[in-house]
């Protein structure tokens, strides 16, 4: 099937800085993809270009196989809400939502009529004659949101637009933005660096890192799959150690620091003996226990730090030069003190390999 939204080796370079190289994306119609990555890492950038503030250096954008390049932002039917909400302060949410279809020639009856549709659709039903100062931050974003979509745009770009809210507000919103993205069956691309975020809400997520892609794939597959170290490093807490592959065909690996280890070998790339590679385990898929667990694969280590986070902890333990990270459950940690002597146990499948 044809994709959607494409991006072709989009290069752009302000001055002599690369900000984005050889950008390759393909978006299905209806998908909900999350950018995510450290700031600087061309997030931004992309999104500007997909909607026409900013040109591409090299590189091809098309929606449907029809090309966007030489179209201005409001040439492209595409709705974009920001951090800032971006909303016109002399004009109600009403006026606001109304905006975009007055832009496009459309009747006042029939262009409120569909504001009126849009602002219930966000939950703002009964706040159309308000002005954006007399609505909090939230609502001000559902506004922003209803007039994004009130044009029926080809796509929708979110550009961190939950990142002025606090925490509840924020995971309320995320919900809300999921559920009305499902309703319209809009493709959307939301910018974040919140991986949480991106985890919950995105049916891929595309991590990227110094101007390019590092992986794009569905978030459990970032989490549990990544490609790169930088992509296992960045997405969760990670214990990454160093190891060399004993016997690729058994699925075997030396580490200086946990001795011989089995590694999952579904998903993996293909490896060879003798080769240099990093060893992932998720903090969660590690036990500790006083005396080594029979059924699994163990070394000793010591406590260093403990995190408390109420209804799970982070233990950060030492085994000679490296640290290991183990999460494990609130209540665990009341016996645990910082210089204990502890086991750390694991089981093969918690082992996934890294090629660089
Ligand atoms: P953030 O999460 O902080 O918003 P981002 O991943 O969205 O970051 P971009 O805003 O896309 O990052 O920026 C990518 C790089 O391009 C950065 O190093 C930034 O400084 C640079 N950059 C962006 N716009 C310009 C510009 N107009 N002129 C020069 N450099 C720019």
């Amino acid at each position: 099937m044809k994709p959607y939204l494409q991006l072709s080796g989009v290069n752009k370079a302000f001055g002599d800085f690369v900000a984005l190289d050889d950008i390759n994306l393909d978006v299905e119609k209806g998908e909900f993809v999350t950018f995510l990555g450290p700031s600087g890492s061309g997030k931004t950038t992309t999104l500007m270009i997909i909607a026409g503030f900013e040109d591409a250096t090299h590189g091809a954008i098309t929606i449907e196989g029809q090309s966007l390049a030489g179209l201005a932002p409001q040439e492209r039917n595409i709705g974009i809400v920001f951090q800032n909400y971006a909303l016109f302060p002399h004009k109600t949410a009403e006026e606001n939502v109304f905006f975009p279809l007055q832009m496009r020639g459309v009747k006042k009856a029939e262009g409120l009529r569909k504001a009126a549709e849009m602002l219930e659709l966000v939950g703002l039903e009964g706040f159309a004659h308000r002005y954006p100062k007399e609505l909090s931050g939230g609502q001000q974003q559902r506004v922003a949101l209803a007039r994004a979509l009130v044009f029926e745009p080809d796509l929708l770009l979110l550009d961190e637009p939950l990142g002025a809210l606090d925490k509840n507000l924020r995971e309320a919103m995320q919900i809300e933005i999921k559920r009305i993205q499902k309703r319209l069956g809009v493709t959307t691309i939301f910018v974040t660096h919140d991986q949480t975020e991106a985890m919950s809400m995105s049916d891929r997520i595309v991590v990227f890192s110094d101007g390019t892609i590092e992986q794009a794939a569905p978030p459990l597959d970032v989490y549990h799959k990544p490609t790169t170290r930088f992509v296992a490093d960045f997405i969760g807490e990670s214990n990454l150690l160093d190891a060399t592959i004993r016997s690729a065909d058994e699925g075997l690996a030396d580490c200086p620091i946990l001795g011989q280890v089995a590694y999952r070998t579904e998903g993996q790339p293909r490896l060879h003996d003798g080769q240099e590679v990093a060893l992932l385990i998720r903090p969660e898929h590690l036990k500790l226990s006083r005396k080594p667990l029979e059924e699994c694969r163990h070394a000793s280590m010591t406590v260093e730090t403990i995190v408390n986070y109420g209804d799970n902890a982070l233990v950060i333990g030492r085994k000679d030069t490296a640290q290991i990270r183990v999460r494990v459950p609130g209540a665990d940690v009341v016996t645990l003190e910082e210089g204990d002597e502890c086991h750390v146990n694991w089981t093969d499948h918690a082992v996934f390999v890294l090629e660089h």
